[in-house]
């Protein structure tokens, strides 16, 4: 019986991929526990938790039943005018996970989304502050903070993919991370003399992910919370990939004790089930649009804002990560992948190998065919998206250590003979 797969895929566009020249990507038909299940029955054993969402591997099954009740009761109502029990219970749960008194939550459908949401939210704080002049944004080389046009003009403009549209996009500034003696003085001279136009500074905190896996340490986190307050900045700190355990501990800010003014929360925030995002504030940038006139008001309402069955899902998840071991999982997989990856160290091509928290990173000096790279990977059984001259590994916390080493194993042998 031909399936669907058989025709090719005529009528889908690809994410990020040369139409012309992509190859096909992979018939799945069921994910489960660390395992993807191809339509020819093979298996896969999945090294990137889908894009870094599959936090609990998949199809767990408290995830499951929580949606399911969900459907049967109410799958979405509109969040204009009518509310429900799992955004009202969600939105207080992640106000108390997080530092300080990060307890405003706005429901958004994406990752994009909660950084357009953060983004808008510190331009109109200063706006209902009665200042105009603060209209730019701080940002880093080698940020992501995701593909919708405001969100692309506070990445990298360089590395990203993002180049294109240099010169069509609002300008920010983008400038280096202060990580060292040269870089913190530009930093600090680029703020004395024009900290009076920005609006805030966004980063991802310890770790850049989409834009290459580079991390950085908590005292450049506190050096940058430090002249946000000594110039009046907001700080808003993009967890959409630190979130939710990844780097160590539950939020990546935690490890520098710092506390953001805005913090943007999405892919692990459903256990990897169904698209939901958060922007979350601080009581001081919320009471800035309290006042008599609407006019003060945030003006954002995503059509499926708070969806109901997300929202399930996301409470599931966390009643997941207080029933069961997930930060003590993620420090045995980072000492695995510190042991494991070391070895690729004496691979000639390797430029360096890093580890944080769950990530697991072998950076090469460059990759010239990524698709015969990924096609190697396949062909050992592993799911891994190596991009740029990055092959990285970013599992479900539950992987279990045998197929961790899978992992590690294939990117060590398929490492040493890629040419
Ligand atoms: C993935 C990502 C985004 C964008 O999220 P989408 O859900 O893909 O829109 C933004 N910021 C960071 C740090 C991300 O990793």
């Amino acid at each position: 019986m031909p399936t669907w797969f058989d025709e090719g895929y005529p009528h889908i566009w690809l994410p990020y991929a040369q139409m012309k020249t992509t190859p096909p990507s992979l018939p799945v038909t069921s994910t489960r526990g660390t395992r993807i299940v191809l339509a020819d029955s093979r298996e896969l054993v999945d090294g990137m938790a889908s894009w870094w969402t599959a936090c609990h591997g998949y199809n767990h099954p408290h995830i499951t039943a929580a949606i399911t009740r969900q459907a049967e009761l109410m799958p979405h109502v509109m969040f204009g005018g009518l509310a429900h029990e799992p955004a009202l219970k969600l939105a207080k749960r992640l106000a108390d996970i997080l530092p300080g008194d990060l307890d405003h939550v706005f429901f958004s459908d994406s990752g994009s989304v909660a950084v357009e949401v953060a983004l808008k939210m510190a331009m109109q704080y200063w706006l209902n502050k009665g200042v105009s002049t603060r209209r730019r944004f701080l940002s880093f080389k080698g940020a992501y903070h995701g593909d919708t046009t405001g969100a692309m003009a506070v990445s990298d403009p360089e590395e990203g993919m993002h180049a294109l549209f240099k010169g069509i996009l609002p300008e920010h500034h983008v400038i280096a991370l202060p990580r060292d003696e040269a870089s913190t003085a530009a930093f600090d001279s680029f703020l004395k003399m024009r900290a009076g136009e920005v609006a805030g500074i966004i980063i991802e905190p310890l770790v850049q992910g989409a834009g290459g896996m580079l991390f950085h340490t908590p005292e450049v986190l506190q050096h940058i919370r430090d002249a946000a307050h000594r110039y009046n900045l907001l700080l808003i700190t993009d967890e959409i990939f630190t979130g939710f355990g990844r780097t160590g501990s539950m939020f990546a800010c935690e490890a520098a004790g710092i506390t953001p003014d805005i913090i943007t929360l999405s892919k692990a925030l459903t256990g990897g089930t169904l698209p939901l995002a958060a922007t979350v504030a601080r009581t001081h940038v919320f009471e800035a649009f309290l006042s008599g006139e609407d006019s003060s008001a945030l003006m954002h309402g995503p059509t499926f804002m708070a969806n109901a069955l997300a929202c399930a899902a996301a409470n599931a998840s966390l009643d997941i990560f207080e029933l069961e071991p997930r930060l003590a999982q993620v420090a045995e997989i980072s000492k695995q992948l510190t042991e494991e990856l070391a070895p690729c160290r004496d691979l000639p091509g390797v430029k360096d190998v890093r580890v944080l928290g769950a990530i697991g990173v072998v950076e090469m000096k460059k990759i010239d065919d990524l698709n015969a790279l990924k096609q190697r990977f396949v062909e050992k059984g592993v799911w891994l998206r190596p991009f740029g001259n990055i092959v990285y590994l970013t599992p479900a916390f539950t992987i279990s250590e045998d197929d961790l080493e899978t992992l590690t194993t294939a990117i060590y042998d398929v490492l040493r003979t890629h040419p």
